[in-house]
């Protein structure tokens, strides 16, 4: 088979789910093919990780260490496949690239200039990623809106890409929005027609265009987009507004997206989507309901921490249980309220600011019982509430908060000591952990060697090992030299759920296999939910 490329292109506004129809496409053909994503960034910076959370959303992390952008996270989960860095493409890595070149003199003579050169670079690109990872498919989604200055290179990459691949092998979608503005209440089709044609005055004609919209679209809209974009009727699909992500490929799929997708591409198209429909059915006839806070700093976006809410999702499917969940904003109140909450979890974060009501809300739940779910960031907060309040050591803290605290039972790592550049620099991606025989946690994955992907430049100074365990707090998992502390936890007598890691196991959770930390974590919550009812 030929390799096909899909492109997916946004107009109107930003915002309206482009990576999600993207790996809901990505889903329906990955029951049959090998799918590649891509996604290509505007910005400058050769990563996001160097970005704020409450700008950018969370910053994703592969295996590979790679800083990503958070629409990874939906193409691992739809997709089922594990991404590498290379697969996002930003403009930092653009010009780093063409640059690079330049000055090897592979451009010798040349006048070096954004078309050709810089488009071609990025059409190389989008082949080499192909080939080098035998992909049948290639998806490109190519972020921002149609219109803006950053994006322009990467259309002119594939529309001269589609020309020598061929238009049978080559599928552009263009994702838009249709309003229904209020007093008017009718969909609006003005919007995605003037979007269509800027997208052709780029030379791009779209094969399929989705139209978000809060209900389905009426025929005579789906007409008029079609009459005016250059399509049939029913290359206009709606993208509907819905409750749960995981329903788009279904609500793709009863309009006839794989018919369309195969008839287009000129190959067969089989999604499976039993199992993955019984999972969304499971949560929507949820017979439980649970509260559980996560307190941060970042909790006014919530794509600060979507992995998160993501791994709650899929063990709300899998235990057919409604979950609620507090936003507790520690850096607003020291003295947070963790009234009818089931269960609490500590995510990472960096910096001072917010970290004594994070403290707290850990010696709450460590006092109460309350089931506790530390996260990287998390897991350094509940040792230094361990070492001051059980070890009576009131100046514990962190280098990173307090550089001169009397106790620093979270330093940082002696790896990290010379590193000055800020980007990629931390420790990133997967690392074995080798975990307590006996312990919770080893229960919880049912293994004793695991790996779970990371992004720090902290960890539990080696210092105070012994202490910590002398005092009763369980080492349950370390790195394979015995180093460095990747799991901790409360024996199972004194607590019912107090676990904490040093990794984002959140990151590898999906609606088929919830990170196993996450279930325990839900079904601890449960348990104390059903004796707070009796
Ligand atoms: N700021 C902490 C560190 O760098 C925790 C990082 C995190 O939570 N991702 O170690």
């Amino acid at each position: 088979m030929e390799r096909k490329y899909v492109v997916v292109t946004g107009g109107v506004l930003s915002g309206l789910g482009k990576g999600i129809a993207m790996a809901s496409i990505g889903n329906l053909l990955s029951s049959t093919y090998k799918v590649v994503p891509i996604k290509c960034d505007g910005y400058l910076n050769v990563d996001p990780g160097t970005m704020n959370p409450i700008e950018h959303g969370e910053v994703f992390v592969l295996d590979d260490g790679g800083e990503v952008d958070m629409d990874f996270g939906h193409y691992e989960r739809f997709l089922g496949t594990p991404c590498k860095f290379e697969w996002n493409l930003t403009m930092g890595k653009v010009f780093e690239g063409v640059i690079n070149k330049e000055r090897k003199g592979d451009y010798l003579g040349k006048n070096v200039q954004m078309i050709p050169h810089v488009s071609n670079w990025i059409k190389d690109y989008i082949f080499a990623v192909g080939e080098k990872n035998r992909a049948d498919v290639v998806m490109i989604e190519i972020g921002g809106t149609i219109g803006d200055i950053e994006n322009e290179l990467y259309l002119e990459a594939v529309r001269s890409l589609a020309r020598e691949v061929g238009r049978k092998n080559i599928l552009f979608i263009h994702l838009t929005y249709v309003p229904i503005p209020f007093g008017v209440d009718e969909q609006k089709s003005k919007p995605t027609q003037q979007s269509v044609n800027l997208l052709r005055q780029k030379g791009i004609q779209p094969d399929m265009v989705i139209a978000r919209c809060s209900e389905m679209l009426d025929k005579s809209i789906k007409d008029k987009i079609a009459s005016f974009g250059n399509l049939n009727s029913e290359e206009v699909m709606t993208g509907l507004d819905v409750d749960d992500i995981y329903k788009i490929p279904l609500v793709f799929e009863k309009q006839g997206m794989s018919q369309l997708l195969a008839r287009k591409l000129d190959i067969p198209v089989k999604p499976d989507l039993e199992e993955w429909g019984r999972l969304i059915k499971n949560r929507e006839n949820a017979d439980k309901e649970i509260t559980i806070a996560i307190a941060g700093k970042y909790t006014r976006l919530e794509d600060s921490y979507a992995s998160i809410i993501e791994a709650l999702h899929h063990c709300s499917s899998h235990y057919s249980t409604k979950i609620n969940i507090k936003w507790i904003e520690t850096s607003e109140d020291k003295n947070n309220s963790l009234q009818g909450v089931d269960g609490v979890i500590v995510p990472g974060g960096f910096g001072s600011r917010g970290t004594e009501g994070k403290i707290n809300v850990i010696k709450k739940c460590r006092e109460n019982k309350i089931p506790f779910l530390g996260l990287c960031f998390g897991l350094q907060m509940a040792v230094i509430e361990f070492a001051r309040n059980i070890c009576e050591k009131q100046g514990a803290n962190s280098t990173e908060i307090d550089n001169l605290c009397q106790y620093p039972v979270i330093d940082i790592l002696e790896e990290q000591k010379s590193i000055t550049d800020k980007g990629g620099t931390m420790r990133l991606g997967a690392h074995p952990a080798i975990l307590q025989e006996g312990s919770l946690v080893s229960e919880l994955y049912g293994l004793t060697e695991v790996s779970e992907r990371h992004r720090h430049r902290y960890e539990v100074n080696p210092r105070f090992h012994e202490m910590l365990k002398e005092n009763g707090l369980i080492l349950s998992g370390m790195s394979p030299d015995r180093k460095l502390v990747e799991f901790i936890e409360l024996p199972r007598e004194k607590h019912p759920f107090f676990v904490a890691t040093q990794a984002h196991p959140e990151l590898k959770s999906s609606l088929f296999k919830p990170a196993p930390l996450f279930k325990g974590f839900v079904e601890a919550a449960l348990r104390r939910n059903c004796c707070n009812n009796i």
